[in-house]
Order: structure tokens, then sequence, then C-alpha cells
């Protein structure tokens, strides 16, 4: 079923206490916690509980799940004093998306001037 855990997947293993994680927020549909390889030096990921593939397809089933990761994102920026940041979405392989299960990257705490867009 849709939004159903995944025994492989690693952020499903995170939401599930099996994989430690840096936790920084907590709300009942999402969690908050650092990049374990940060690209700068605030490096957040804000994850749904429930799995889906990506951002687009969470948002597409559960909207209210997906604006709850926004507002997650915003605090959680808000939370680490960053005045500026950047919040992306890799979606696909070839987008340099990694793992499978649908996150927001919180970037920030240096100038992030170079960037696609
Ligand atoms: P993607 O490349 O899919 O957009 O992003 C996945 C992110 O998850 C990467 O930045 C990677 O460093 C991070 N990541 C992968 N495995 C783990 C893990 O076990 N713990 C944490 N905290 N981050 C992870
Ligand atoms: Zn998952």
């Amino acid at each position: 079923m849709a939004g159903e855990a995944q025994a492989d997947c690693v952020f499903c293993r995170i939401v599930a206490g099996e994989i430690p994680a840096t936790v920084v927020r907590k709300s009942e549909r999402t969690l908050t916690f650092r990049d374990i390889n940060p690209q700068a030096p605030t490096h957040l990921l804000v994850i749904p509980r429930v799995h889906y593939p990506n951002a687009a397809e969470l948002a597409a089933a559960e909207p209210e799940i997906a604006a709850e990761l926004l507002v997650e994102a915003g605090e959680a920026a808000r939370g680490e004093g960053l005045a500026a940041y950047r919040l992306i979405f890799n979606t696909g392989a070839d987008a340099g998306q990694t793992v499978f299960h649908a996150h927001v990257h919180v970037l920030g705490g240096e100038p992030l001037t170079e960037g696609l867009v």
C-alpha cells in the first residue's frame, strides 16, 4: 500500500529507530535530521514518516504532508539561525537522487552563490 514502510529503505529505518540519526526536529508526520555527508555548514534533511519514492509522489498522494515538509524545513532553518538557505528536492537518479524516500535538503550557513537557477 502507498506510504507503507519499506524494509530496505534507509530513511524508513531511521523513522523506525533502526538506524541512528541526529534528529533536530520531530512532528507528527515528519522527521528532520542532519545529513550524514554535509554539503554546507548546515545540511538537514526533512522527510515524511511515510514512504513515497520522491516529493512529487508524496505531494500527489498526501498534499498535507508535503506542505508540512516545507513548514518544517522553514522552522528547522529558523532553529539553526539561518537567515538564508536553499531547499533542494532531487528527483530521479540522473538528478542526483540516491535515497528513494521523499526528502528535502535544507542547506545554509555560508553564502550560496552557485546554483543552476
Ligand atoms: P539525495 O541524493 O537522494 O537527494 O539525498 C540523500 C541524502 O541522504 C544524501 O545527502 C546522503 O548524504 C544522505 N544520507 C544517506 N544515508 C544516510 C544516513 O544513513 N543517515 C543520514 N543522516 N543521511 C544519509
Ligand atoms: Zn522509506
